[in-house]
């Protein structure tokens, strides 16, 4: 009888995978992926058999995952947590009688917040820029609520080569509602080779700093930079 875990790796570096994630790789006598996925977990995968894609054929790859899970242990992989913008949805969507076991990891908005500060003290969310599913007058629509609700808001995918000016346009509905020295940070992959981190307010911000590999996260009305720390109170009485 076989198993489908579907594994969040955290964001890349192996100290932040859960001793659970690398368990079930290891247990696994398959792995499927993105290709650039993979290549974080190289180590813990010599010996096995191991099934790489390209970006968009995520359905392809989750139907495949569960027709080697009928009798063999198969690990698929997501960064971060698999259930946030990650395989664990379609997954579970398209299963039938097959056995699988969801494995959290550590999101990227967690990742980037503990490099900035504590930026997420308060009520947040996260809104992915993407507009591959979801149209884009609907991101906008949720930027804007977001903003109003006084949210500290994490913007996941904000920035690709085939939409450049979604950022831009997205920061200006935020304008509207919070004052310009609110902190905004942008983690360009976050505690992994290569991380690079920018802290600023929203009247200095410069989109074009941002790409896929980033995460940008904008304060509440309440947050303030104290020391080069992004801070969002809690409301503790000091
Ligand atoms: N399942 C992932 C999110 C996948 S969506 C998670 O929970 O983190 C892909 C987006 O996540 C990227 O475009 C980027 O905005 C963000 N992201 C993922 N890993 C990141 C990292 N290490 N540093 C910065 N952003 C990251």
């Amino acid at each position: 009888m076989g198993k489908l875990y579907v594994v969040g790796i955290g964001p890349g570096g192996f100290e932040h995978m859960t001793f659970k994630a690398k368990k079930a790789i290891e247990e696994s006598d398959v792995i499927v992926g993105y290709t650039k996925y993979i290549d974080f977990i190289e180590p813990l995968i010599k010996d096995k058999e191991v099934l790489s894609t390209g970006m968009k054929s995520e359905v392809e790859r989750a139907e495949k995952a569960l027709e080697l899970a009928k009798d063999k242990v198969v690990s698929i992989i997501s960064t971060g947590d698999a259930g946030i913008y990650g395989m664990a949805g379609l997954i579970l969507e398209l299963k039938k009688d097959e056995e699988v076991e969801v494995i959290p990891g550590i999101t990227a908005s967690s990742s980037a917040a503990s490099i900035l500060g504590s930026p997420l003290m308060h009520d947040n969310c996260n809104i992915s820029l993407s507009d591959l599913m979801t149209p884009y007058d609907l991101i906008k629509k949720r930027v804007e609520l977001a903003t109003q609700g006084d949210f500290i808001i994490s913007l996941y995918n904000p920035r690709s080569h085939g939409r450049p000016h979604y950022l831009k346009e997205c920061i200006d509905i935020i304008k509207k509602y919070r004052k310009g020295d609110t902190p905004i940070g942008v983690v360009k992959n976050a505690l992994r080779d290569g991380q690079e981190v920018t802290l600023t307010t929203l009247e200095n911000f410069d989109d074009t700093i941002v790409d896929m590999f980033s995460i940008v996260i904008i304060g509440n009305s309440g947050s303030y930079i104290k020391d080069g720390m992004f801070i969002t109170p809690r409301g503790y009485k000091l």
